[in-house]
């Protein structure tokens, strides 16, 4: 199969395709997703096919507005509808309850036409997307394009990031192409990516509610709205052996490039400093440092790439993934990068990182 580009001219052909069963590289203001119809069992399944992602790792369900979140959620608490109503469209990702079918409508189901893709599934979302919990993470993309291809194909579009499972998340169409080739009919172009790192995911199934992933959305501006917010463990530290993770994705290991990472943090200048008189004098040690430091690792063959001024951490979180990708394209045999602190969006930063670098993780 030949993966096509689409522009934004040929939007109508992307909603046609995942309206059907077939999956479509979708740009959103976050990274690149990996679109399914929602509601089609086989396309979704096709997601984990095409990422080689484990299954029991549960999708993003997206929708083009607040007010079809009733359709596929149920127990809807008045926080969510406070925090769609400040950060919605846009990045982030709410848990909440999924929607049960009564024994009634699913007597309806079971007696009615079948059409290609009915699922007749205790929820009105498919095990696949939900990997059988019952709950379901819930987002409205602020992306134009992504909106209008979702509210085009008229079904909410499940989606992971559009990476090889494992890998960093494509923050470009080119970068999504590099991963996805010859695996999917589709990508539709929609230009690099505003944001940069994934949605922030907030569980409101529990209390208090709590940050499974950090991401566009900071955790001040949730507490802003929902007072206490609890960091779920898995988000700073390595899950141990036999540990359960509250999110099931929380387990696997994320955002790697091929050679391995050292993350370190403190002061910046410090930090720099630290990696100058540990990084060796060749070809196979590459540097990701703020913007101010590049000149300090300039040396003939080294790939040293910028993540941005060091005070400028909304930038940092448009690079990283790039920086990670681009070491991919050289031949380093690690890679010394250099972090934001945990404030702002900088924290979101960070946790890609420190999971890129497996918490190899120097303090200075
Ligand atoms: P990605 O595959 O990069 O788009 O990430 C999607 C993330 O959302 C994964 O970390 C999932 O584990 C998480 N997620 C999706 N649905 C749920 C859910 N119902 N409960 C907890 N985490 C979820
Ligand atoms: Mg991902």
């Amino acid at each position: 199969m030949k993966t096509k580009l689409l522009t934004s001219d040929e939007l109508a052909e992307a909603a046609k395709l995942l309206s059907g069963s077939s999956l479509v590289g979708i740009p959103t203001e976050t990274v690149y997703g990996l679109g399914a119809n929602g509601l089609n069992p086989v396309a979704v399944g096709a997601i984990f096919e095409a990422k080689g992602r484990p299954q029991d790792n549960p999708l993003i369900l997206h929708i083009p507005e607040v007010s079809w979140l009733a359709r596929y959620c149920q127990e809807i608490p008045e926080t969510a509808y406070r925090l769609a109503e400040r950060f919605w469209p846009g990045p982030l990702t709410m848990i909440l309850k999924c929607k049960e079918r009564t024994p009634e409508e699913l007597e309806e189901l079971r007696s009615g036409p079948v059409c290609s893709y009915s699922h007749f599934g205790p929820r009105v979302i498919p095990d696949e997307v939900t990997a059988g919990l019952d709950t379901v993470g819930m987002r409205c993309p602020a992306h134009p394009l992504c909106r209008a291809v979702i509210q085009a194909a008229g079904v909410p579009i499940a989606a992971p990031s559009g990476n090889t499972s494992g890998k960093p998340s494509p923050t470009t169409a080119a970068h999504m192409l590099a991963d996805m080739d010859g695996k999917i009919p589709a990508i539709l172009d929609g230009g690099p990516c505003a944001v940069g790192v994934e949605s922030t995911i907030v569980d409101l199934t529990c209390t208090p509610p709590r940050l499974l992933r950090p991401g566009g959305v900071t955790l001040e501006q949730l507490r802003e709205v929902l007072g206490e917010v609890e960091v779920d463990p898995a988000v700073t530290r390595q899950m141990e052996a036999g540990e359960k993770p509250r999110a099931p994705g929380m387990k696997y290991r994320h955002y790697a490039p091929k050679a391995p990472v050292i993350v370190v943090k403190g002061d910046p200048a410090q930090a720099a400093a630290y990696i100058r008189s540990h990084v060796s004098h060749t070809r196979w040690d590459g540097v990701i440092c703020f913007e101010e430091f590049v000149p300090l690792f300039a040396e003939e063959e080294r790939p040293v790439l910028s993540l941005g001024p060091a005070a400028d951490t909304a930038e940092q979180a448009r690079r990283v993934f790039d920086a990670l990708r681009t070491m991919d394209g050289t031949d380093v045999k690690r890679i010394w990068a250099q972090c934001p602190d945990d404030s702002g969006i900088g924290f979101a930063v960070s946790n890609r990182l420190d999971k890129a670098a497996g918490f190899q993780i120097v303090e200075v």
